[in-house]
């Protein structure tokens, strides 16, 4: 027979996951009634209440009529997010640290892009600590309680040490730690591809899809993000789903990873940029400048979308081979170069894979495009934060 002091860790343990469960829905849903919290978790409707007057107490939510049920029956309050609580999402690249502060709900708040030229981790800190000041200074009436960071290369993710980004050309880096240090706030770290997969699967494109293949392409590289019947497959330690160092050609020019031929020395954003003119645009830059080329009749563009796309194509290949994804995504410059090809190009793209493979997988683009990673990287703070809504520092804001 449990002790009464265990049946109390018991009743608390439950409320917290109780708590951390409305949360979460209302997070992904960014808003959902009282009604559709009751069937969604099969709790009653006072615990529901209980719950999401704990909720409001502690400033994660509002809630509000919902209009759309006004007049059908009686309406359900709608629990909504507040702005109060944030997080910072940070993500280095070779050209630029893109740092955001994102809302519940994952919207991205405030931002701003550094222009800088491959950082060492030691300056990407400096200008997180500096950035991040500067957003929360906007935001008076809101606090910033975690950080996460998406990193364009293999991370740890026990503790955030970025074991190796090849183009940046950091080895065994704690950037985690240095963070942490350097903010005084809890800070994860992961691999940026990882990251935008969960947040096309949460928020995006693959909403709702229990297998997913998501490619994404950065100024360091083409990084991939494996889910599996609804599950991240980040391997033994963190480090699965490099497609960008899929071998497509073996003859070819040596990787940043020291092998040759990867997936990444030939399919390439600044090939794409430079057929435009361009040199380190946003992904919306390079997106609109390819389809007006397209537009334009450029054959010099028309040659580079070929000549990528046919080295996209022996990767995808491989890819839905071994994988047989219900869907494929494809972020940065890949969702560039996809939009840019005509219905007989796209047609091409999986018509080498095995038929019985290929034939349910959906080829999409990143439908929260230059946002993906911010909202990814900010999906790991909330993870950490939602598991405990209660340990908000309240006194804090107060007002
Ligand atoms: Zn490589």
């Amino acid at each position: 027979m449990p002790s009464a002091r265990s049946t109390t860790l018991d009743a608390n343990t439950v409320r917290r996951r109780n708590l951390a469960a409305v949360l979460d829905l209302v997070h992904r849903r960014r808003g959902v009634t009282r009604a559709d919290l009751t069937r969604a978790l099969g709790l009653n409707r006072s615990t529901i209440g209980d719950l999401v007057t704990v909720l409001v107490d502690h400033q994660w939510v509002d809630e509000r009529d919902d209009q759309r049920r006004a007049g059908v029956g009686r309406p359900s309050p709608l629990v909504v997010t507040r702005d109060r609580w944030l997080v910072a999402a940070v993500n280095p690249e070779l050209d630029v640290i893109d740092i955001g502060l994102v809302s519940l709900g994952g919207d991205i708040v405030e931002r701003s892009r550094t222009v800088v030229d491959r950082p060492t981790p030691a300056e990407v800190v400096a200008i997180t600590a500096r950035v991040i000041g500067d957003l929360a200074a906007r935001r008076p009436e809101a606090r910033v309680l975690g950080t996460g960071v998406a990193v364009p290369g293999l991370v740890r993710r026990e503790d955030g040490c970025v074991r190796l980004a090849p183009r940046l050309g950091w080895r065994d880096e704690p950037l985690g730690a240095m963070l942490n240090a350097q903010l005084g706030m809890p800070v994860e770290v992961a691999n940026d591809a990882h990251l935008g997969a969960r947040a096309e699967l949460t928020f995006g494109a693959g909403r709702g899809a229990a297998s997913l293949l998501y490619l994404n392409g950065g100024a360091s590289g083409i990084g991939g993000g494996i889910v599996v019947d609804g599950r991240a497959v980040t391997g033994s330690a963190g480090y699965a789903g490099e497609i960008g160092h899929l071998s497509v050609d073996p003859q070819g020019e040596r990787c940043a990873c020291g092998a040759r031929g990867c997936l990444e020395t030939v399919v390439r954003r600044d090939a794409l940029a430079a057929a435009v003119g361009l040199e380190h645009p946003d992904d919306d830059t390079l997106d609109a400048a390819l389809q007006a080329a397209v537009a334009a009749g450029s054959a010099t563009v028309q040659d580079a979308l070929r000549e990528q796309l046919g080295w996209l194509a022996i990767a995808l290949r491989s890819a839905v081979n071994l994988l047989n994804p219900e869907h494929i995504v494809l972020g940065g410059h890949l969702a560039a170069l996809w939009r840019a090809l005509s219905a007989d190009q796209r047609e091409a793209a999986l018509a080498d894979a095995l038929a019985v493979s290929a034939s349910a997988a959906r080829l999409d683009v990143a439908e929260l495009g230059s946002t993906r990673l911010l909202i990814g990287a900010a999906e790991l703070a909330w993870d950490r934060l939602i598991t405990d809504p209660t340990e908000v520092p309240l006194d804090a804001v107060r007002s």
